[in-house]
């Protein structure tokens, strides 16, 4: 067993050269591990021999691997504007900042200055959403499933909540409306057909033990043909009739008007409130374009409930969250949609992609692609089946070589009918050199 004889000691391996300006208590704990791998190796019979010098290089592939970042940006040239998979909505590096001097700073998070006291932590953009949305008041949680839950917890626990079947949705990443429901306490009573629920349906489905009547936005498949849902307005005026709750998980909540006929398969917040609803809760990081978060806007007293819940305090948002989501909903207030990436990148006018497109391919040499118009769609659960214009740079070659050779180099672009496309949708003309250093990389 001379292999055995000759592993290194601990102490003086780590002293190797290779090792100088590294940490060393890193470097020791990889150490330690692999000798001791080796030694078992070793032991199994499964190696006879081994060089030092392999063990140094292995040594440091693992701490280098180790401390490489995990989290790093990728450039999205799928044409999805909201890209759960990527990180759903982009924040503005201006709104960044702003909010960076509260997040590296202490502040006023949970202090009342003019008392010199303890304050309220969701003052701060109530103030803001409230003269924003024109309602009662509001309350912001970690993320739209947060602000579900509690509602369902707060208002329907041991109580039914009536929902149609045509709306009892998967969200990917498994959030699904009737574990949810059940997990909150809330007891689900179904109602309807999957392709038709009249609002006499959830008539008949109160008793003395209904509590909230809810509809879910259907946000990522739609139902064709024979079907037919029930009006939110008339499930509201409902609620209000028997002294039940109303509320709408919008999914998706947006301010402005939407381009390319848009917003008719998806109201816009203000919309929606025009049935003066009892609560309806969003997503801040989908059409919203702000930071993960879930708004909850209603009536007064029901969101002095929802705070009282005890449940708030796991579903609370820190000052990362709140100070950036100030600073979003305050870019809404002035109308500075420039400062709303999401929406940015929705607006952008189909011509200027094209002549950002041409450019594109003048410098990567115009025989090896061609610009092309085409369509996309917005993704992250908001307005299924709707496909808007687009643009995109078809890269001449094997489609699927291509897109994983991007890929490698954190282009993320997408294939159709066997097309590599760089679709310049979702992306940022900031990118566009990246691009086209790469595309000259690897076209001929
Ligand atoms: C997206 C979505 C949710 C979950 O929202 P998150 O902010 O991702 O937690 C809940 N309900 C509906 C209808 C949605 O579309």
């Amino acid at each position: 067993m001379q292999a055995l004889r000759n592993l290194p000691k601990i102490d003086k391996f780590i002293t190797h050269e290779a090792f100088q300006t590294l940490s060393p208590s890193l470097i020791t704990h990889i150490a330690q591990q692999q000798i001791k791998a080796l030694r078992e190796k070793i032991l199994a019979k499964e190696i006879e021999t081994f060089s030092e010098e392999d063990l140094v290089n292995s040594v440091l592939n693992a701490y280098h691997t180790l401390l490489s970042p995990s989290l790093k940006p990728l450039i999205n040239a799928t044409g999805v504007i909201l890209h759960t998979n990527m990180g759903r909505s982009l924040i503005d590096p201006r709104i960044l900042e702003n909010a960076s001097k509260v997040i590296c700073n202490y502040s006023n998070l949970e202090y009342n200055q003019d008392k010199g006291c303890r304050g309220e932590r969701y003052e701060h953009v109530s103030k803001h959403l409230t003269a924003l949305l024109g309602v009662e008041d509001v309350l912001v949680v970690n993320n739209n499933a947060s602000a579900v839950f509690l509602v369902l917890n707060t208002f329907a626990k041991g109580k039914e909540a009536v929902v149609s079947r045509g709306e009892l949705v998967e969200i990917g990443g498994s959030f699904r409306i009737p574990e949810v429901m059940s997990q909150s306490g809330a007891v689900l009573h179904e109602v309807g057909a999957t392709n038709k629920t009249k609002a006499s349906d959830y008539a008949n489905a109160i008793n003395d033990n209904t509590a909230l009547l809810m509809k879910v936005h259907r946000s990522n498949f739609t139902i064709e043909g024979f079907s037919s849902e029930t009006a939110y307005g008339d499930i509201q005026a409902l609620a209000q009739k028997h002294g039940l709750i109303d509320y709408y998980d919008l999914g998706s909540g947006y301010i402005p008007e939407l381009p390319y006929n848009l917003s008719s398969v998806e109201l816009p917040i203000a919309k929606v409130l025009e049935d003066n609803p009892a609560l309806i809760s969003f997503s801040g990081d989908k059409l919203f374009g702000s930071v993960q978060a879930g708004i909850i806007t209603g009536r007064k007293e029901l969101i002095n409930k929802l705070k009282k819940n005890q449940l708030l305090r796991m579903l609370r948002v820190d000052k990362v969250t709140l100070s950036i989501l100030e600073e979003s909903i305050k870019a809404y207030l002035e109308q500075r949609y420039d400062l709303i990436p999401t929406l940015k990148l929705l607006f952008t006018d189909i011509e200027e992609l094209r002549s950002r497109a041409e450019a594109m391919r003048q410098s990567i040499g115009a025989a090896r692609c061609e610009v092309i118009e085409t369509v996309t769609f917005m993704g992250g659960g908001t307005l299924p089946n709707r496909e808007f214009p687009t643009i995109a740079l078809h890269l001449h070659g094997k489609a699927t070589k291509l897109e994983r050779a991007f890929r490698q180099r954190d282009i993320i672009g997408r294939i159709d009918r066997d097309r590599f496309l760089i679709d310049l949708r979702a992306l940022e003309a900031r990118h566009e050199p990246a691009i086209i250093t790469v595309a000259k990389e690897l076209l001929v």
